[in-house]
């Protein structure tokens, strides 16, 4: 069982990872997670620790939104929920993973998924990045997005899961930020 990404046989296991930091997760990243297991026999969602970005909600506190909005989802299983540090592809060796996924938005997403990927595959030419389409209703939805609409107090519940919408209400109010346009 060696990392051969044309390894079919019956006791092949392909891991992957999908790598990004999920400040907080939303239902295009639940949706990219999903449709990738179609891909791979087990998907390791790789949260990762990079503090230079400042995050809204800790490493531990993203990991906590996205096993319970998988467990939500019915997709729990063959999902697993890690922290990582450093660089993508050393995490991605490290597992055994063959591949990598990452989600395609607008033509905007394209120039830096590319680089990307062509960055990591000096690092390890056997190590495949997929890029994965969004879904349609999900192709405007980021979470930059999603925290701007919550720090304005905006409606929630169609663009993440129960549980980050509950968290970034919690996270807002104590704050004291959200507008009052929530009750209007
Ligand atoms: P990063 O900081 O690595 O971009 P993100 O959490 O923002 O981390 O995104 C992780 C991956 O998920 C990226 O490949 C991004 O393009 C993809 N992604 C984010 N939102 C969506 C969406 N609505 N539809 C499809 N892919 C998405």
């Amino acid at each position: 069982m060696g990392r051969s990404v044309g390894a079919t046989g019956p006791e092949s296991h392909r891991v992957a990872i999908y790598p990004g930091t999920f400040d907080p997760v939303t239902m295009g990243h639940i949706d990219i997670a999903t449709r990738a297991l179609h891909l791979c026999d087990k998907l390791i969602i790789a949260v990762g620790d990079n503090r230079n970005k400042s995050p809204l909600f800790s490493v531990e506190q993203r990991m906590a939104l996205i096993r319970e909005s998988l467990e939500l989802q019915g997709v729990n299983g063959r999902i697993v929920v890690e922290a990582y540090h450093g660089l993508t592809v050393g995490f991605a060796q490290k597992k055994g993973a063959t591949m990598i996924v990452r989600g395609l938005r607008a033509v905007t997403d394209f120039e830096w998924e590319f680089q990307l990927a062509l960055i990591n595959r000096t690092q390890d030419p056997e190590i495949e990045t997929v890029c994965l389409m969004t879904s349609q209703e999900y192709s405007f939805l980021s979470a930059s997005m999603v925290r701007e609409l919550a720090m304005l107090g905006g409606k929630l519940e169609e663009v993440v899961p129960p549980p980050v919408a509950v968290a970034l209400r919690t996270k807002f109010d104590a704050q004291g930020m959200s507008a009052d346009v929530r009750d209007v």
